[in-house]
C-alpha cells in the first residue's frame, strides 16, 4: 500500500503553523483526542518539549512515528527525528520511506514488546541512532532514553544493551566514556578516598617531612626539633646543611589512628549507595556507547524476527557469528597443534543484495532469499557451519574437506549466479574465496584475522 499524504500535527506555543495544512494544537490532550497523526513537530524547547516527546514515544501510537523537535538537547536527539525539515516536500518524502519500511518490518507484523519496537524504530531509521545519554540521577551514569520510553518506565538499560549485543542485533557507533561501579550493588555514585595503608583508616593528614642522609630515617619535620636546632630522632646526628646533611622529601601522610608515617596513601572506593569499600580494581568496569542497528538486525527485521531464529535458519545450520568464529578458532588451533582434520573455510558475497531486495519489494525480495537458501542449502552438508557477518556476508566452515572438495563446493556456489539473470537482478554479483587449511593459514593467525583477511578478497 503506497503512502498517502501524512496528517501532521503541530503542537507547541507558535501561533501560525509551520506547515500550512497541519493542525496546531497547544496541549498534547488535545492533539491525542484529535488524532491519529502520522507526523509530529514540536517546537518548543527545554524541559517542557522533553516531557511531551518522552510522552509521545510512550503513546502506543507515536511510539515509531515521525516526531521533529526543535530542541538540541541530548535527550531530544536520543528521542527525535531531529529538526523539522525545511519543507512539506521533504517531510511527504520521509513520511513515504518510514511507511515503506514500517509496512516491511517483520514481514509486516505489527512489532510488539519493546524489543520489537525498538528494532522496528531503528530499522525504519536504519542504522538509526540508539543514543546514551548522561544523567547525574542514574546509579550508572548514563540512559538510553528510547529504550526507556518504549518499556514505558524504568529498566537496567545496560542488561537490555548487553543483551541485544550479545546476539549481534546492534552494534556500537562511539565509545563515549568508561565507567566504574559498585561491584555489590552495580551504582556508580562512588567516593574515592585517600587512607591509610596500615590500617585503612580515613583519618590521615599531609605532613612536612624531613630525610636525614646519615640513618636514612624519615619523619614529620617536628620530631627533627630540639632546642632550636635539627637533630636526626633516629641516629641524633647534628643536621646542619641542607641537599648534604638531609633534605624534605615530599610530603607525606600520617595516619592519626595508628601513627603510621607513609608517602603515597592507598585509594578506596566507596560506594555511596549501598557503602561497600573497594580497591579501585575490584570496582566493575563497563564501556558506554552509542549504538546503531546491526546488519544481522536488519535481515532479521526484513525476514521476520521468529523466522530467523527458527526454521529459516536453521533449514542452513545459521549459528551466530560469534559462535562461528569460536568454532572456527578451535579448529585453527587443533591445526596448529595436531595438523589435522584439515577444513575449509569458503566465504561468499551477494554484492548489491540488499540494495536489490530493496528495490524489489517484499513479496519478489521474499521470493528470491527463499530460492536462494534453497541453492546455499544445496552447498551444504550437516557437518558444515554457516554464519553471516552482513547482509552480503555468508561464510561456510567446511570439515574435513581437501582440495576437490573445495572446488566442488566453489563451483556450486558460483552457480548460484543464475538466480541473476535479468534487468532487475543483474546488479547482483556473486563473489566466492576459500582457503584450506592447514596450506592456506598464515603463522598466528586466528578467526578474526583470517576472516578479515579473506573478506578483503570478496
Ligand atoms: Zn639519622
Ligand atoms: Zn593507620
Ligand atoms: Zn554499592
Amino acid at each position: 500500500m503506497a503512502a498517502q499524504a501524512p496528517r501532521i500535527a503541530e503542537l507547541g506555543s507558535r501561533p501560525v503553523p509551520l506547515f500550512p495544512a497541519s493542525q496546531r494544537f497547544e496541549q498534547l490532550e488535545a492533539l491525542l483526542e484529535a488524532g491519529p497523526f502520522d507526523v509530529v513537530l514540536l517546537d518548543g524547547t527545554g524541559e517542557h518539549t522533553l516531557a511531551l516527546l518522552q510522552a509521545l514515544r510512550r503513546h502506543p501510537h507515536y511510539r515509531l512515528r515521525l516526531i521533529y523537535a526543535d530542541g538540541a538537547s541530548a535527550n531530544v536527539l536520543a528521542l527525535s527525528d531531529g529538526q523539522p525539515p525545511a519543507s512539506r516536500g521533504a517531510i511527504d518524502q520521509q513520511y513515504a520511506q518510514w511507511h515503506e519500511r514500517h509496512e516491511l518490518f517483520n514481514r509486516g507484523r505489527n512489532p510488539e514488546g519493546i524489543e520489537a519496537q525498538l528494532l522496528a524504530y531503528l530499522w525504519i531509521r536504519a542504522p538509526g541512532r540508539l543514543l546514551a545519554v548522561r544523567d547525574p540521577h542514574s546509579p550508572q551514569h548514563y540512559v538510553y532514553p528510547l529504550l526507556e520510553a518504549m518499556a514505558d518506565g524504568p529498566i537496567n538499560g545496560q542488561i537490555w544493551i548487553a543483551n541485544l549485543r550479545q546476539r549481534n542485533l546492534i552494534e556500537s557507533t562511539e565509545l563515549i566514556d568508561r565507567i566504574r561501579l559498585c561491584k555489590q550493588c552495580g551504582s556508580g555514585h562512588l567516593n574515592y578516598i585517600d587512607v591509610c595503608v596500615e590500617c585503612n583508616s580515613l583519618d590521615i593528614q599531609r605532613q612536612p617531612s624531613m630525610h636525614c642522609f646519615t640513618c636514612g630515617h624519615v619523619g614529620p619535620q617536628g620530631e627533627f626539633l630540639k632546642d632550636g636546632a635539627l637533630l636526626c630522632p633516629n641516629c641524633l646526628t647534628r643536621l646542619r646543611h641542607i641537599g648534604t646533611d638531609y633534605d624534605r622529601p615530599l610530603e607525606n601522610y600520617h595516619c592519626n589512628n595508628c601513627k603510621a608515617f607513609f608517602v603515597d596513601a592507598d585509594v578506596e572506593a566507596r560506594c555511596l549507595d549501598c557503602g561497600t569499600h573497594h580497591a579501585p580494581d575490584e570496582l566493575l568496569m563497563r564501556e558506554v556507547h552509542h549504538y546503531r542497528l546491526s546488519e544481522t538486525a536488519m535481515l532479521v527485521s526484513r525476514q521476520g524476527l521468529e523466522q530467523t531464529t527458527q526454521e529459516y535458519f536453521s533449514r542452513i545450520a545459521m549459528v551466530g557469528a560469534n559462535t562461528f568464529k569460536t568454532l572456527l578458532d578451535w579448529q585453527i588451533e587443533l591445526i596448529q597443534r595436531h595438523k589435522a582434520p584439515s577444513f575449509v573455510l569458503m566465504g561468499v558475497r551477494f554484492r548489491n543484495l540488499g540494495r536489490t531486495l530493496e528495490r524489489l519489494g517484499p513479496q519478489r525480495g521474499h521470493a528470491l532469499l527463499d530460492s536462494l537458501v534453497e541453492r546455499i542449502q544445496e552447498v551444504i552438508r550437516d557437518t558444515d557451519r554457516c554464519t553471516r557477518t552482513s547482509e552480503e556476508h555468508l561464510w561456510l566452515l567446511l570439515m574435513h574437506t581437501d582440495d576437490v572438495g573445495l572446488r566442488l563446493v566453489t563451483e556450486r556456489l558460483n552457480r548460484i549466479s543464475e538466480l541473476f539473470v535479468g534487468k532487475d537482478l543483474q546488479d547482483i554479483q556473486v563473489r566466492t574465496v576459500g582457503c584450506i587449511a592447514p596450506r592456506d593459514l598464515i603463522e598466528k593467525e586466528d578467526a578474526d584475522l583470517l576472516l578479515a583477511r579473506l573478506g578483503g578478497e570478496l
